[in-house]
Protein backbone atom coordinates (compact mmCIF):
# COMPACT_ATOMS: atom_id res chain seq x y z
CA UNK A 1 0.00 0.00 0.00
CA UNK A 2 1.45 3.04 -1.42
CA UNK A 3 1.63 6.84 0.49
CA UNK A 4 0.73 8.90 -2.20
CA UNK A 5 1.37 12.74 -1.39
CA UNK A 6 -0.78 14.57 -3.71
CA UNK A 7 -0.92 18.41 -3.81
CA UNK A 8 -3.44 20.78 -5.48
CA UNK A 9 -2.77 24.69 -6.71
CA UNK A 10 -4.70 27.87 -6.08
CA UNK A 11 -7.20 27.11 -9.69
CA UNK A 12 -7.59 23.54 -8.01
CA UNK A 13 -8.82 25.10 -5.06
CA UNK A 14 -10.26 27.67 -6.78
CA UNK A 15 -14.12 26.92 -6.85
CA UNK A 16 -16.84 24.13 -5.94
CA UNK A 17 -16.32 22.84 -9.49
CA UNK A 18 -12.91 22.51 -9.55
CA UNK A 19 -12.97 21.25 -5.84
CA UNK A 20 -15.18 18.29 -7.21
CA UNK A 21 -12.84 17.25 -9.17
CA UNK A 22 -9.88 17.67 -6.61
CA UNK A 23 -12.34 15.00 -4.93
CA UNK A 24 -12.57 12.47 -7.53
CA UNK A 25 -8.59 12.48 -7.96
CA UNK A 26 -8.29 11.82 -4.71
CA UNK A 27 -11.03 9.09 -4.33
CA UNK A 28 -9.78 7.40 -7.22
CA UNK A 29 -6.21 7.02 -5.39
CA UNK A 30 -7.69 6.14 -2.37
CA UNK A 31 -9.68 3.62 -4.22
CA UNK A 32 -6.39 1.90 -5.34
CA UNK A 33 -5.66 1.01 -1.66
CA UNK A 34 -3.19 3.71 -1.71
CA UNK A 35 -2.26 5.71 1.67
CA UNK A 36 -3.37 9.47 1.00
CA UNK A 37 -1.54 12.87 2.20
CA UNK A 38 -3.36 16.04 0.46
CA UNK A 39 -1.77 19.53 0.53
CA UNK A 40 -3.54 22.44 -0.84
CA UNK A 41 -3.21 25.90 -1.94
CA UNK A 42 -5.56 28.96 -0.56
CA UNK A 43 -8.45 29.21 -3.42
CA UNK A 44 -7.02 31.50 -6.05
CA UNK A 45 -6.54 35.31 -5.54
CA UNK A 46 -7.18 34.28 -1.72
CA UNK A 47 -3.18 35.25 -1.01
CA UNK A 48 -2.92 38.23 -3.29
CA UNK A 49 -6.25 39.60 -1.34
CA UNK A 50 -4.76 38.94 1.99
CA UNK A 51 -1.60 40.65 1.27
CA UNK A 52 -2.92 43.73 -0.61
CA UNK A 53 -5.33 43.84 3.12
CA UNK A 54 -1.92 43.62 5.56
CA UNK A 55 -0.62 46.60 3.74
CA UNK A 56 -3.59 48.93 3.83
CA UNK A 57 -3.86 47.93 7.19
CA UNK A 58 -0.51 48.96 7.91
CA UNK A 59 -1.01 52.30 6.61
CA UNK A 60 -3.80 52.68 9.06
CA UNK A 61 -6.55 51.78 6.47
CA UNK A 62 -9.01 51.14 9.66
CA UNK A 63 -11.47 50.08 6.65
CA UNK A 64 -10.07 47.82 4.30
CA UNK A 65 -10.10 44.42 5.64
CA UNK A 66 -14.11 44.85 6.18
CA UNK A 67 -14.41 44.57 2.00
CA UNK A 68 -12.22 41.86 1.83
CA UNK A 69 -13.11 39.69 4.98
CA UNK A 70 -16.46 40.31 3.47
CA UNK A 71 -15.87 38.90 0.17
CA UNK A 72 -13.38 36.11 1.55
CA UNK A 73 -16.37 34.65 3.74
CA UNK A 74 -19.01 35.12 0.69
CA UNK A 75 -16.26 32.96 -1.53
CA UNK A 76 -16.11 30.25 1.34
CA UNK A 77 -19.16 30.08 2.65
CA UNK A 78 -20.60 29.64 -1.15
CA UNK A 79 -18.13 27.00 -1.66
CA UNK A 80 -19.50 24.89 1.39
CA UNK A 81 -22.85 25.45 0.41
CA UNK A 82 -22.43 24.18 -2.91
CA UNK A 83 -20.04 21.06 -1.60
CA UNK A 84 -21.44 19.86 1.33
CA UNK A 85 -25.20 18.43 1.89
CA UNK A 86 -24.97 16.34 5.51
CA UNK A 87 -26.20 19.60 8.09
CA UNK A 88 -23.09 18.68 10.61
CA UNK A 89 -20.84 18.35 8.44
CA UNK A 90 -21.55 21.77 7.28
CA UNK A 91 -22.34 23.24 10.56
CA UNK A 92 -19.03 22.44 11.86
CA UNK A 93 -16.96 23.77 9.19
CA UNK A 94 -18.91 26.79 8.70
CA UNK A 95 -17.95 27.52 12.08
CA UNK A 96 -14.64 26.82 12.04
CA UNK A 97 -14.24 29.62 8.99
CA UNK A 98 -16.05 32.21 10.67
CA UNK A 99 -13.69 31.76 13.81
CA UNK A 100 -11.01 31.71 11.36
CA UNK A 101 -12.57 34.88 9.90
CA UNK A 102 -13.20 36.92 13.64
CA UNK A 103 -9.46 35.90 14.08
CA UNK A 104 -8.91 37.66 10.52
CA UNK A 105 -10.56 40.78 11.20
CA UNK A 106 -9.01 41.40 14.66
CA UNK A 107 -5.74 41.09 13.30
CA UNK A 108 -6.03 43.13 10.79
CA UNK A 109 -7.58 45.81 13.36
CA UNK A 110 -4.63 45.59 15.64
CA UNK A 111 -2.56 46.33 12.41
CA UNK A 112 -4.66 49.48 11.27
CA UNK A 113 -4.24 50.81 15.01
CA UNK A 114 -0.26 50.24 15.38
CA UNK A 115 -0.09 51.65 11.87
CA UNK A 116 2.72 49.21 10.92
CA UNK A 117 2.59 45.44 9.31
CA UNK A 118 5.74 43.53 9.98
CA UNK A 119 6.97 40.64 8.65
CA UNK A 120 5.34 38.49 11.17
CA UNK A 121 2.26 40.19 10.65
CA UNK A 122 2.26 39.91 6.87
CA UNK A 123 2.94 36.16 7.26
CA UNK A 124 0.03 35.96 10.14
CA UNK A 125 -2.04 37.12 7.83
CA UNK A 126 -1.25 35.83 4.52
CA UNK A 127 -1.58 32.24 6.49
CA UNK A 128 -5.76 32.96 6.55
CA UNK A 129 -6.10 31.45 3.03
CA UNK A 130 -4.60 27.71 3.03
CA UNK A 131 -6.01 27.46 6.74
CA UNK A 132 -9.39 27.99 4.93
CA UNK A 133 -9.14 26.08 1.72
CA UNK A 134 -7.67 22.83 3.75
CA UNK A 135 -11.19 22.87 5.87
CA UNK A 136 -13.23 23.14 2.44
CA UNK A 137 -11.58 20.20 0.98
CA UNK A 138 -11.71 18.07 4.32
CA UNK A 139 -15.70 18.80 5.08
CA UNK A 140 -15.79 17.80 1.50
CA UNK A 141 -14.35 14.65 1.89
CA UNK A 142 -16.26 14.03 5.02
CA UNK A 143 -19.23 14.64 3.40
CA UNK A 144 -18.51 12.41 0.58
CA UNK A 145 -18.02 9.57 3.31
CA UNK A 146 -14.21 9.61 3.81
CA UNK A 147 -12.49 9.90 6.93
CA UNK A 148 -10.90 13.36 6.70
CA UNK A 149 -9.14 16.37 9.40
CA UNK A 150 -7.90 19.72 8.38
CA UNK A 151 -4.48 20.04 9.73
CA UNK A 152 -2.41 23.80 9.79
CA UNK A 153 1.29 22.54 8.93
CA UNK A 154 2.25 25.08 11.59
CA UNK A 155 1.54 21.86 13.98
CA UNK A 156 4.18 20.29 11.58
CA UNK A 157 6.36 22.48 9.53
CA UNK A 158 9.18 24.05 12.07
CA UNK A 159 11.12 26.89 10.34
CA UNK A 160 13.61 29.06 11.09
CA UNK A 161 12.21 33.31 11.94
CA UNK A 162 12.97 34.22 8.04
CA UNK A 163 9.63 35.40 7.85
CA UNK A 164 8.04 35.58 4.31
CA UNK A 165 11.15 33.03 3.59
CA UNK A 166 11.11 30.72 6.13
CA UNK A 167 13.05 27.39 5.25
CA UNK A 168 12.40 24.71 7.33
CA UNK A 169 14.06 22.84 9.63
CA UNK A 170 13.73 19.28 8.28
CA UNK A 171 14.80 16.85 11.41
CA UNK A 172 12.70 18.84 13.88
CA UNK A 173 10.10 18.91 10.80
CA UNK A 174 10.45 15.07 10.31
CA UNK A 175 9.24 13.77 13.72
CA UNK A 176 6.61 16.08 14.23
CA UNK A 177 5.16 15.22 10.94
CA UNK A 178 5.76 11.14 11.61
CA UNK A 179 4.08 11.84 15.46
CA UNK A 180 0.96 13.29 13.82
CA UNK A 181 0.49 12.01 10.65
CA UNK A 182 1.65 8.04 10.63
CA UNK A 183 -1.19 7.04 13.03
CA UNK A 184 -3.94 8.86 10.69
CA UNK A 185 -2.63 7.26 7.67
CA UNK A 186 -2.13 4.01 9.17
CA UNK A 187 -6.08 4.53 9.91
CA UNK A 188 -6.45 5.37 6.26
CA UNK A 189 -7.75 8.82 7.58
CA UNK A 190 -6.85 11.65 4.63
CA UNK A 191 -5.20 14.26 6.01
CA UNK A 192 -5.76 17.67 4.14
CA UNK A 193 -2.72 20.18 5.23
CA UNK A 194 -1.91 23.44 4.47
CA UNK A 195 0.49 24.34 2.36
CA UNK A 196 2.65 27.47 1.97
CA UNK A 197 3.15 28.07 6.06
CA UNK A 198 5.05 26.78 9.16
CA UNK A 199 5.75 28.05 12.59
CA UNK A 200 8.78 28.79 14.32
CA UNK A 201 10.10 26.72 17.42
CA UNK A 202 8.13 29.39 19.39
CA UNK A 203 5.19 28.28 17.60
CA UNK A 204 4.76 31.66 15.13
CA UNK A 205 3.18 31.55 12.12
CA UNK A 206 5.44 31.82 9.30
CA UNK A 207 5.62 31.38 5.26
CA UNK A 208 7.61 29.85 3.03
CA UNK A 209 7.71 32.10 0.26
CA UNK A 210 5.14 33.10 -2.62
CA UNK A 211 3.54 29.88 -4.45
CA UNK A 212 5.86 27.51 -1.79
CA UNK A 213 2.77 24.74 -1.20
CA UNK A 214 4.78 23.25 -3.96
CA UNK A 215 7.55 23.50 -1.39
CA UNK A 216 5.59 22.59 1.66
CA UNK A 217 4.46 19.29 -0.23
CA UNK A 218 7.67 17.84 -0.62
CA UNK A 219 8.63 18.93 2.94
CA UNK A 220 5.95 17.26 3.98
CA UNK A 221 6.26 14.15 1.49
CA UNK A 222 10.11 13.37 1.96
CA UNK A 223 9.85 13.88 6.06
CA UNK A 224 7.17 10.26 5.37
CA UNK A 225 8.96 8.93 3.00
CA UNK A 226 6.76 9.11 0.50
CA UNK A 227 6.21 6.94 -2.84
CA UNK A 228 4.80 9.51 -5.03
CA UNK A 229 4.51 13.20 -5.21
CA UNK A 230 2.43 14.48 -7.23
CA UNK A 231 2.07 18.12 -8.09
CA UNK A 232 -1.35 19.04 -9.38
CA UNK A 233 -2.13 22.29 -11.25
CA UNK A 234 -4.11 24.01 -14.34
CA UNK A 235 -1.56 22.85 -17.24
CA UNK A 236 -0.68 19.24 -18.54
CA UNK A 237 2.78 19.69 -17.11
CA UNK A 238 5.90 21.37 -17.40
CA UNK A 239 6.04 23.02 -20.75
CA UNK A 240 8.76 24.22 -23.01
CA UNK A 241 7.76 27.78 -22.14
CA UNK A 242 4.79 29.70 -20.84
CA UNK A 243 2.02 29.16 -22.71
CA UNK A 244 0.48 31.91 -21.99
CA UNK A 245 3.40 33.59 -23.92
CA UNK A 246 4.17 30.71 -26.95
CA UNK A 247 0.19 28.88 -26.85
CA UNK A 248 2.48 26.49 -28.97
CA UNK A 249 4.09 25.73 -26.04
CA UNK A 250 4.45 21.65 -25.60
CA UNK A 251 4.75 19.53 -22.57
CA UNK A 252 8.24 18.17 -21.98
CA UNK A 253 7.73 14.08 -20.39
CA UNK A 254 10.86 13.92 -18.25
CA UNK A 255 13.08 16.71 -16.75
CA UNK A 256 16.01 16.13 -14.16
CA UNK A 257 15.73 17.73 -10.63
CA UNK A 258 18.71 20.23 -11.63
CA UNK A 259 16.78 21.14 -14.89
CA UNK A 260 13.94 21.67 -13.31
CA UNK A 261 15.38 23.88 -10.34
CA UNK A 262 16.82 26.08 -12.58
CA UNK A 263 13.79 26.62 -14.60
CA UNK A 264 11.86 27.65 -11.59
CA UNK A 265 15.22 30.26 -10.60
CA UNK A 266 14.57 31.70 -13.98
CA UNK A 267 10.88 32.32 -13.92
CA UNK A 268 9.15 29.30 -14.59
CA UNK A 269 6.19 29.90 -12.04
CA UNK A 270 4.43 26.51 -12.74
CA UNK A 271 6.43 25.06 -9.91
CA UNK A 272 8.21 26.85 -6.54
CA UNK A 273 12.29 26.62 -6.89
CA UNK A 274 12.67 24.52 -3.89
CA UNK A 275 10.49 21.66 -4.51
CA UNK A 276 12.88 19.04 -4.86
CA UNK A 277 15.56 19.57 -2.67
CA UNK A 278 13.53 17.60 0.15
CA UNK A 279 13.08 14.89 -2.58
CA UNK A 280 17.11 14.77 -3.57
CA UNK A 281 18.27 12.29 -0.85
CA UNK A 282 15.24 10.16 -1.84
CA UNK A 283 15.14 10.34 -5.31
CA UNK A 284 11.30 9.57 -5.24
CA UNK A 285 9.59 10.65 -8.33
CA UNK A 286 7.52 13.73 -8.62
CA UNK A 287 4.86 14.39 -10.94
CA UNK A 288 3.41 17.41 -12.09
CA UNK A 289 -0.52 17.18 -13.60
CA UNK A 290 -3.18 18.88 -14.29
CA UNK A 291 -6.21 18.92 -11.95
CA UNK A 292 -8.33 19.23 -14.86
CA UNK A 293 -7.20 16.63 -17.11
CA UNK A 294 -5.92 13.78 -15.31
CA UNK A 295 -5.82 11.48 -17.86
CA UNK A 296 -2.54 13.40 -18.97
CA UNK A 297 1.11 11.69 -17.52
CA UNK A 298 2.63 15.19 -17.24
CA UNK A 299 5.88 15.84 -16.30
CA UNK A 300 8.28 13.21 -14.38
CA UNK A 301 11.00 14.92 -12.48
CA UNK A 302 13.74 12.75 -11.60
CA UNK A 303 17.40 12.89 -10.19
CA UNK A 304 19.27 11.87 -13.54
CA UNK A 305 18.86 14.42 -16.62
CA UNK A 306 17.83 12.60 -19.95
CA UNK A 307 20.73 14.39 -22.50
CA UNK A 308 18.62 15.00 -25.41
CA UNK A 309 20.40 16.02 -28.49
CA UNK A 310 18.47 19.07 -29.09
CA UNK A 311 20.18 20.49 -26.17
CA UNK A 312 17.69 23.35 -25.03
CA UNK A 313 14.35 21.98 -23.48
CA UNK A 314 12.78 25.14 -22.32
CA UNK A 315 12.66 29.07 -21.84
CA UNK A 316 11.78 31.36 -19.16
CA UNK A 317 11.65 34.93 -18.48
CA UNK A 318 11.53 36.79 -14.98
CA UNK A 319 10.05 40.24 -15.19
CA UNK A 320 10.33 42.94 -13.30
CA UNK A 321 13.64 43.33 -12.89
CA UNK A 322 16.94 45.96 -13.64
CA UNK A 323 20.22 46.20 -14.27
CA UNK A 324 22.25 47.80 -12.14
CA UNK A 325 25.56 48.70 -13.12
CA UNK A 326 28.96 48.98 -11.20
CA UNK A 327 31.52 51.23 -13.54
CA UNK A 328 35.15 52.43 -12.97
CA UNK A 329 38.44 52.97 -14.83
CA UNK A 330 40.13 52.18 -11.70
CA UNK A 331 38.66 49.71 -10.83
CA UNK A 332 41.27 46.85 -12.71
CA UNK A 333 43.04 44.60 -10.24
CA UNK A 334 40.97 46.07 -7.08
CA UNK A 335 39.75 43.20 -5.58
CA UNK A 336 36.60 42.80 -3.44
CA UNK A 337 34.39 44.83 -5.17
CA UNK A 338 31.97 42.73 -6.47
CA UNK A 339 31.97 41.05 -3.20
CA UNK A 340 31.46 44.09 -1.11
CA UNK A 341 28.67 45.13 -3.65
CA UNK A 342 26.80 41.98 -3.14
CA UNK A 343 26.65 42.52 0.72
CA UNK A 344 25.40 45.58 0.02
CA UNK A 345 22.68 44.38 -1.77
CA UNK A 346 21.93 41.69 0.33
CA UNK A 347 21.94 44.37 3.22
CA UNK A 348 19.01 46.16 1.12
CA UNK A 349 17.16 42.92 0.97
CA UNK A 350 17.76 42.77 -2.70
CA UNK A 351 18.62 39.32 -4.30
CA UNK A 352 20.87 39.18 -7.00
CA UNK A 353 19.27 36.88 -9.77
CA UNK A 354 21.88 36.95 -12.09
CA UNK A 355 25.47 38.32 -12.28
CA UNK A 356 28.12 39.04 -15.19
CA UNK A 357 31.74 40.93 -15.19
CA UNK A 358 33.67 42.74 -18.23
CA UNK A 359 36.22 40.89 -19.18
CA UNK A 360 38.29 44.01 -19.01
CA UNK A 361 37.69 44.84 -15.18
CA UNK A 362 36.45 47.99 -15.68
CA UNK A 363 32.45 47.02 -14.95
CA UNK A 364 30.44 44.05 -13.43
CA UNK A 365 26.91 44.12 -13.76
CA UNK A 366 23.86 42.30 -12.10
CA UNK A 367 19.81 41.62 -12.30
CA UNK A 368 17.74 42.63 -9.22
CA UNK A 369 14.28 42.78 -8.28
CA UNK A 370 12.88 46.44 -9.68
CA UNK A 371 11.38 46.83 -6.25
CA UNK A 372 14.27 47.02 -4.38
CA UNK A 373 16.92 49.05 -7.01
CA UNK A 374 17.10 52.24 -4.89
CA UNK A 375 17.72 50.90 -1.82
CA UNK A 376 20.36 48.68 -3.39
CA UNK A 377 21.66 51.34 -5.06
CA UNK A 378 22.50 53.79 -2.26
CA UNK A 379 23.35 50.89 -0.25
CA UNK A 380 26.54 50.31 -3.24
CA UNK A 381 26.92 53.88 -3.05
CA UNK A 382 27.67 53.99 0.92
CA UNK A 383 29.50 50.51 0.51
CA UNK A 384 31.66 51.99 -2.30
CA UNK A 385 32.08 55.57 -0.69
CA UNK A 386 36.09 55.98 -0.51
CA UNK A 387 36.37 54.38 -4.07
CA UNK A 388 33.64 56.75 -5.88
CA UNK A 389 35.41 59.47 -4.06
CA UNK A 390 38.80 58.20 -5.21
CA UNK A 391 37.07 58.18 -8.48
CA UNK A 392 38.16 54.88 -9.00
CA UNK A 393 34.30 53.68 -9.48
CA UNK A 394 32.74 56.30 -11.83
CA UNK A 395 29.27 54.88 -11.41
CA UNK A 396 26.66 52.96 -10.22
CA UNK A 397 24.04 53.17 -12.15
CA UNK A 398 20.80 50.76 -13.04
CA UNK A 399 18.12 50.63 -15.63
CA UNK A 400 14.73 49.52 -15.55
CA UNK A 401 12.37 47.58 -17.51
CA UNK A 402 14.90 44.77 -18.47
CA UNK A 403 13.75 41.06 -18.36
CA UNK A 404 15.49 38.06 -17.90
CA UNK A 405 15.14 35.47 -20.84
CA UNK A 406 17.02 31.90 -19.85
CA UNK A 407 17.52 28.90 -22.24
CA UNK A 408 17.91 25.78 -19.70
CA UNK A 409 18.89 21.92 -20.69
CA UNK A 410 21.26 19.99 -19.60
CA UNK A 411 22.58 18.80 -23.05
CA UNK A 412 23.67 22.05 -23.23
CA UNK A 413 26.65 21.18 -21.07
CA UNK A 414 29.44 20.18 -23.37
CA UNK A 415 27.64 21.17 -26.70
CA UNK A 416 29.62 23.92 -28.22
CA UNK A 417 27.96 26.49 -30.17
CA UNK A 418 24.57 26.53 -28.02
CA UNK A 419 25.16 30.38 -27.11
CA UNK A 420 26.07 31.29 -30.24
CA UNK A 421 22.64 29.50 -31.77
CA UNK A 422 20.88 31.71 -28.78
CA UNK A 423 22.68 34.83 -29.58
CA UNK A 424 22.08 34.61 -33.56
CA UNK A 425 18.15 34.12 -32.92
CA UNK A 426 17.81 36.70 -31.32
CA UNK A 427 19.86 38.66 -33.60
CA UNK A 428 17.83 37.36 -36.41
CA UNK A 429 14.68 38.78 -34.99
CA UNK A 430 16.72 41.94 -34.35
CA UNK A 431 16.55 42.12 -30.47
CA UNK A 432 19.54 43.61 -28.82
CA UNK A 433 21.15 41.81 -25.91
CA UNK A 434 22.32 43.87 -22.71
CA UNK A 435 23.85 40.97 -20.84
CA UNK A 436 24.42 37.25 -21.21
CA UNK A 437 25.31 35.11 -18.55
CA UNK A 438 25.96 31.70 -18.13
CA UNK A 439 24.46 29.49 -15.13
CA UNK A 440 27.34 27.82 -13.11
CA UNK A 441 25.73 24.01 -13.73
CA UNK A 442 26.46 24.62 -17.58
CA UNK A 443 22.45 23.69 -17.63
CA UNK A 444 21.53 27.82 -18.52
CA UNK A 445 21.83 30.49 -20.75
CA UNK A 446 20.57 33.84 -19.30
CA UNK A 447 19.78 36.80 -21.64
CA UNK A 448 19.12 40.08 -20.34
CA UNK A 449 17.07 42.76 -22.44
CA UNK A 450 14.89 45.26 -22.94
CA UNK A 451 11.04 44.17 -21.35
CA UNK A 452 9.60 45.12 -24.42
CA UNK A 453 11.49 42.57 -26.57
CA UNK A 454 10.60 40.09 -24.03
CA UNK A 455 7.90 38.13 -25.29
CA UNK A 456 9.59 37.86 -28.61
CA UNK A 457 12.94 37.24 -27.70
CA UNK A 458 11.12 34.12 -25.27
CA UNK A 459 8.78 33.35 -29.05
CA UNK A 460 12.35 33.02 -31.09
CA UNK A 461 14.25 31.26 -28.70
CA UNK A 462 11.59 28.70 -28.36
CA UNK A 463 12.09 27.81 -32.12
CA UNK A 464 15.22 26.37 -30.92
CA UNK A 465 13.81 24.11 -28.36
CA UNK A 466 14.34 20.53 -29.41
CA UNK A 467 11.62 18.97 -31.76
CA UNK A 468 11.92 15.26 -29.40
CA UNK A 469 11.20 17.22 -26.59
CA UNK A 470 7.99 18.09 -27.75
CA UNK A 471 6.04 14.66 -26.84
P1 LIG B 1 -0.80 26.45 -8.87
O1 LIG B 1 -1.75 27.42 -8.28
O2 LIG B 1 -1.41 25.16 -9.28
O3 LIG B 1 0.42 26.27 -8.01
P2 LIG B 1 0.63 28.26 -10.60
O4 LIG B 1 -0.20 29.40 -11.09
O5 LIG B 1 1.56 28.52 -9.47
O6 LIG B 1 -0.35 27.07 -10.26
O7 LIG B 1 1.47 27.63 -11.79
C1 LIG B 1 0.83 27.20 -12.98
C2 LIG B 1 0.95 28.26 -14.06
O8 LIG B 1 2.33 28.46 -14.38
C3 LIG B 1 0.35 27.86 -15.38
O9 LIG B 1 -1.03 28.18 -15.42
C4 LIG B 1 1.17 28.64 -16.41
O10 LIG B 1 0.48 29.79 -16.81
C5 LIG B 1 2.39 29.11 -15.64
N1 LIG B 1 3.65 28.73 -16.28
C6 LIG B 1 4.73 29.54 -16.43
N2 LIG B 1 5.73 28.90 -17.04
C7 LIG B 1 5.31 27.64 -17.28
C8 LIG B 1 5.91 26.50 -17.87
N3 LIG B 1 7.16 26.50 -18.35
N4 LIG B 1 5.18 25.37 -17.93
C9 LIG B 1 3.92 25.32 -17.46
N5 LIG B 1 3.29 26.37 -16.90
C10 LIG B 1 3.97 27.53 -16.81
N1 LIG C 1 -1.18 30.61 -1.63
C1 LIG C 1 0.25 30.85 -1.69
C2 LIG C 1 0.57 31.88 -2.77
O1 LIG C 1 -0.32 32.32 -3.46
C3 LIG C 1 1.06 29.60 -1.85
C4 LIG C 1 0.79 28.78 -3.10
O2 LIG C 1 -0.25 28.95 -3.74
O3 LIG C 1 1.62 27.94 -3.43
O4 LIG C 1 1.69 32.27 -2.89
MG1 LIG D 1 2.11 27.47 -7.73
Amino acid sequence: MALLTLKFGGTSMGGHDAIRQVARIISEHYGQGHRILTVVSAMSGVTDLLKQTARASGDGDEAAHVATVGEIRRRHHETMEQLVENADIKHEALTDIDTLLDGLTQMCHSIAVLRDVTPRGMDLIMSFGERLSARILSAHLRDLGYNSVAIDANELIVTDENFQDAAPLMDETTVKVRTRLVPLLEQRVIPVVTGYIGATRKGIITTLGRGASDFSAAILGAALETDDLDIYTDVDGIMTTDPRIVPTAKVIPVLSYGEIGELAYFGAKVLHPKTVQPMIDRGSPVRVRNTFNPQHIGTLLQPQAEITSGTIKAITMIKDVSLCSVEGRGMVGVPGLAGRSFTACARANASLLLFSQSSSEQSFCFIIPTNRVEAALESIRYELRSEIERRDVDRVWSRDDVVIITAVGAGMRGTPGVAARVCSALADNGINILVIAQGSSEYSISLVVATEDGAKAVQSLHQLVATEVTG
